[in-house]
């Protein structure tokens, strides 16, 4: 997708054998999963209208990426397979850089469609990789590759206080992938109402509602988690007063934020402490991965008008995330 040595944080130039076990891991994305069957050519015709969405997207903003998702990459599977929930689902794992979409029916509804443009946004953002490398059995050595930038959204491992409990700015990356999801869609309308028989007024509407795949690689399973489908208009907002702040339209703002979803550009953390106060950057770096209890605290933090107010629930919030760490 990317230049490959550019995928890799500060070991790259010194870590051998990364390169290799990159590769290992792409194919091993490429193998078929449970229960799944060669592409019908529906689902193969939507994977090519897709990476064809995503081609005018990248024309529009001037973003370089040729290479496409390529139909291997993609895995389609019966929702009882692999969730167990009766339930439509999608993941990807930018190691592996693989997709899979659970179906309901042997049709497309907008949710799948949904879920794949969503996780091909993911697949196509900004990514680093962090290789933790020890020694292994035979003289070999263990390598193990984690992603540390994907889109907005950072993890970092080696963070000993955090101890991987914390990963940044997940609710602000899901909320970008939705609003890039949707400018996909609305891109290729013509031929969803054409081949799929989606109508163009249902797709500014769609989400991928309150539950969602999450892939984890150690049982190289997906499984089903809660997902709560908050983080647009917490985003939204934000758009909306740095965009006042700055004389701007949200429709700008949001374009600055889409090329730097996808090139790596710092996301305006600048811009964002300057609107709401400083610390605001970190507060909504935790958006997306606490309990439901610091999101809420969150999302009024945003909300209010008053500084003191919002100082106060700053407080609040950093209290309990020191409590979470601390667990
Ligand atoms: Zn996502």
């Amino acid at each position: 997708m990317e230049n490959m040595d550019r995928q890799f944080m500060g070991v790259a130039s010194s870590g051998e054998g990364l390169r290799e076990e990159k590769e290992k891991q792409q194919k091993i994305g490429l193998e078929p999963i449970v229960g799944e069957k060669p592409k019908t050519e529906e689902e193969l015709k939507l994977i090519n209208l897709a990476n064809a969405g995503f081609q005018k997207l990248f024309e529009k903003y001037g973003i370089e990426k040729t290479i496409g998702i390529t139909p291997e990459q993609v895995h389609f599977t019966d929702y009882k397979l692999i969730s167990g929930d009766h339930n439509v689902g999608g993941t990807s794992n930018p190691v592996e850089e693989m997709i899979i979409i659970t179906k309901k029916q042997e049709f497309f509804s907008l949710l799948e469609i949904h879920f794949l443009a969503h996780e091909m946004a993911h697949l196509f953002s900004h990514t680093r990789h962090f290789a933790v490398i020890k020694d292994g059995e035979d003289g070999n050595k263990d390598i193990k590759l984690f992603p540390v930038r994907s889109g907005f959204g950072l993890n970092r491992p080696w963070n000993k206080k955090e101890k991987g409990k914390i990963r940044h700015f997940t609710g602000f990356n899901e909320a970008m992938t939705e609003i890039i999801t949707t400018k996909v869609l609305l891109v290729i309308s013509e031929e969803l109402e054409k081949e799929f028989k989606i109508k163009e007024e249902e797709l500014s509407k769609s989400h991928i509602g309150k539950r969602k795949l999450k892939y984890i690689p150690f049982i190289k399973k997906a499984v089903m988690v809660s997902y709560r489908e908050m983080y647009v208009p917490i985003v939204e907002e934000i758009i909306k007063k740095i965009a006042e702040m700055k004389g701007q339209t949200s429709e700008e703002i949001t374009d600055q934020l889409v090329k730097a979803y996808f090139n790596g550009e710092s996301p305006m953390l600048y811009d964002i402490e300057k609107a709401f106060g400083t610390g605001s950057a970190r507060i909504l770096s935790y958006l997306g991965s606490q309990t439901p209890e610091i999101e809420d605290l969150i999302d009024d933090y945003f909300a209010v008008e008053d500084l003191e107010e919002r100082k106060e629930i700053m407080e609040e919030i950093d209290d309990l995330m020191s409590d979470k760490i601390k667990e």
